[in-house]
This record gives C-alpha cells, sequence and structure tokens, in this order.
C-alpha cells in the first residue's frame, strides 16, 4: 500500500466501522432477521403521507434535489420558529458530524466524548485525525461537568453530548444543559446530537438559542420520522456556522424523494404523536419482558431500551449472538460498564414475543 500517495491521516488509520449494518450480519450469518430490533430504526415506519410523497417524487428523480434545501428549510424554520439562515440540512446526522468534523478537526485538535458514547462520531473525529479524549458515564449518564472540564484540560475544539444517550436511552433536563453549556470553554464547540429528541419529555429539550455561537445541534429524520433509509436530517446553528458549512457541503447530497418525504412527515406532527405513544407502549412491553427474566431495564428517552444483565460484557456479548443464531437482532453497550447491558429497539408486539421467547431459552442454556 506504501507506494499510494494517501493522506497521512489515512495512512495511520485502522481498519475500522463504527457499525457493522444489520444487512451485513444476514449476509455473513445466512440468517435472516425476523425481529430486526437492534439499530434503533423505527418498524412502525413513516407517515402515510411522507411515504406518499417520496412515491410521488421518483417520477422526477432524474433531476438533482433542491441544494438549497428550500422548502424543508423554511418548513423547520417555521416548525422551531428561527430563521432559515440556522438551518443546514444534509445526509443524516452522521453525514452532518462528518462536516463538522470536517470544520473543526485536524491532525493534533483534540475532542472530548463520552466513553461508550456514539462510535460514528470517533470514527468522523479519527478520520480527520483528530485526538480523542474520554469521559465515563456517571451512574450510566453522560457525565456533562467532567465533559466541560476535561475540554477545558485538552483544549478540544468539540465536545460531544448526546442528549438523549445512545446506547443508554438516559438523558438530562434542558435546565442542565443550559448551565452546561454555559460553562463550556472558550475554544470548544459543542456538538449536541439530539436524534432521539422528539421521544423526550418537553423539559429534555433545550430552549433554541441560534445567538449562542459554541453550539450545533443535529436532528434527524431517521428514528421518530421512521426515515433511516431515507438519509435526511438537519443542524441548527448560529448562522455564521452555518455559512462556514456552505464552504464544505456536499450541496446535492441529499436526494429528492428524501426532501419531499422528510417535508411531509413533518407536516404530519399528528402521526409523530402516534409513533411516540406506540413507543412507549413498546418500551413498556420490553420492560415487563426484561424484568419477567429477572433483568432490569434502564429508564429511556428513546424508542430503545437498554437491558441490564447483571453480569459482564463476554454475558451481554453471548446474548446478542445466541439471538442472531435464532433471527433477532439486537446490540449491546460498546464500553464498560455499559457494555453489561443489551440494548432492543421498539419492535412490533411479535418482535417482542420472539423477542421474549428466544432471550427465554438463552438464559436457560447459559445459566
Ligand atoms: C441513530 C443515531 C444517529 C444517526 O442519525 P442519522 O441521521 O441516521 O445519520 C446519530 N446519533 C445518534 C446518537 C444515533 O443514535
Amino acid at each position: 500500500m506504501s507506494n499510494f500517495p494517501f493522506t497521512t491521516t489515512l495512512a495511520s488509520l485502522p481498519t475500522t466501522i463504527p457499525f457493522v449494518g444489520p444487512d451485513t450480519h444476514e449476509r455473513l450469518s445466512g440468517i435472516k432477521f425476523r425481529a430486526r430490533i437492534g439499530a434503533n430504526e423505527n418498524g412502525f415506519g413513516p407517515s402515510p403521507k411522507a411515504q406518499q410523497a417520496m412515491i410521488d417524487s421518483i417520477t422526477d428523480v432524474w433531476k438533482y434535489g433542491d441544494s438549497d434545501n428550500f422548502s424543508l428549510r423554511t418548513a423547520l424554520a417555521r416548525h422551531h420558529d428561527i430563521p432559515i439562515e440556522n438551518i443546514v440540512v444534509g445526509e443524516g446526522i452522521d453525514g452532518l458530524l462528518g462536516l463538522v468534523c470536517r470544520m473543526f478537526v485536524s491532525p493534533g485538535r483534540n475532542v472530548v466524548t463520552t466513553n461508550g458514547a456514539y462510535p460514528t462520531f470517533n470514527f468522523q473525529v479519527t478520520g480527520n485525525g483528530g485526538k480523542l479524549h474520554f469521559v465515563d458515564m456517571k451512574n450510566d449518564h453522560e457525565d456533562l461537568d467532567s465533559i466541560v472540564t476535561k475540554a477545558a484540560q485538552t483544549d478540544a475544539v468539540l465536545a460531544y453530548i448526546s442528549n438523549p444517550n445512545n446506547p443508554m436511552g438516559t438523558w438530562h433536563e434542558g435546565d442542565v444543559l443550559n448551565r452546561i453549556t454555559s460553562n463550556i470553554p472558550q475554544n470548544t464547540m459543542m456538538v449536541l446530537d439530539e436524534a432521539y429528541i422528539e421521544f423526550a419529555p418537553q423539559n429534555t429539550i433545550l430552549p433554541i438559542d441560534v445567538t449562542n455561537r459554541q453550539l450545533m445541534r443535529f436532528r434527524t429524520f431517521s428514528k421518530a420520522y421512521a426515515m433511516a433509509g431515507a438519509r435526511i436530517g438537519y443542524c441548527i446553528a448560529h448562522a455564521d456556522l452555518i455559512c462556514e458549512m456552505e464552504k464544505l457541503r456536499n450541496h446535492f447530497g441529499v436526494n429528492r424523494p428524501a426532501q419531499f418525504g422528510a417535508l411531509a412527515a413533518l407536516e404530519d406532527q399528528e402521526y409523530l404523536q402516534g409513533i411516540v405513544s406506540a413507543v412507549n407502549q413498546g418500551k413498556s412491553e420490553l420492560g415487563r419482558i426484561a424484568a419477567k427474566h429477572g433483568l432490569s431495564a434502564i429508564k429511556s428517552a428513546t424508542n430503545f431500551l437498554s437491558i441490564d444483565c447483571g453480569r459482564d460484557d463476554k454475558f451481554a456479548r453471548m446474548i446478542v449472538q445466541e439471538l442472531g443464531k435464532v433471527g433477532i437482532f439486537i446490540r449491546m453497550g460498546w464500553a464498560p460498564p455499559q457494555s453489561r447491558c443489551i440494548r432492543v429497539s421498539v419492535g412490533t408486539s411479535q418482535e417482542h414475543q420472539w423477542f421474549d421467547e428466544a432471550l427465554s431459552n438463552v438464559l436457560s442454556n447459559l445459566q
């Protein structure tokens, strides 16, 4: 490989991917998942109006999408009661996190995140040559004060926080976050990943202040709006930051069906509310299943439940693997002590029932 003129950063990177996708797992094992409840996809599916909008847009798919995402940004601006200048639309939060890392991270720069938090962010930091500094969770919650302290100690350019948090589903109230954003070191940008915010209690949502120059918020249509495969999300930030993003972003990266689908999904808030209550019911159901097997679920403000298996990561991994063998796709925490937990996304009652039966078999075999 040494004769390829790669960048120094790329040449130094190991071959890793943050997530092996469910389709890859199926291909590798030859087993089709009957319960796909491991990637926090929302199996209830998008609003019928969003589906229709995407179908209707297909004939026009020969056209590039609108590079300004103008209609969607206008609707988002209205929805959040902020100016359109404070919104950029991109290829999901993952795409936007990559963009933010390109904006701020270069070899030798420092970034703070939580040990065992969202790995795709880390992947983007490392891909730009940045150095990651980790803070441990505290009682399965992101430890915001330690994140701020670590950012100051390392002179970090970015500090990543997710609220609610993946993989634990735990969350902080807006008031707490507010205090943190005002303490963040002067040279640090706070990256607030709100992938699950629509599922969270109202007081979790930090009021939107687009005059804050140190906060970038990331939202998606993948989770509550059930459009993961459409790849569309957005960032809310100070207008000057959005202007800088314009210099780097992939202007035609968002596909046309996704633009129309997201617009229709956003306009169907009634459907979204229905999803949120269905997900809450689903979480209760999964919680009862966990309890039945003597396991305790961690209270979650997302569309998944982390279930404490009461032992170490080896035990949790065994459960994940054994369930996979019988077509039940779930995941687990990424770093100790959170990796003692399995992570199960809300699915249909049928999927929950299969999970219940398979878990029962696995646990009795592993005793
Ligand atoms: C699912 C998830 C994302 C990915 O969002 P996309 O918009 O699909 O890229 C980002 N952050 C967290 C914490 C997630 O769980």
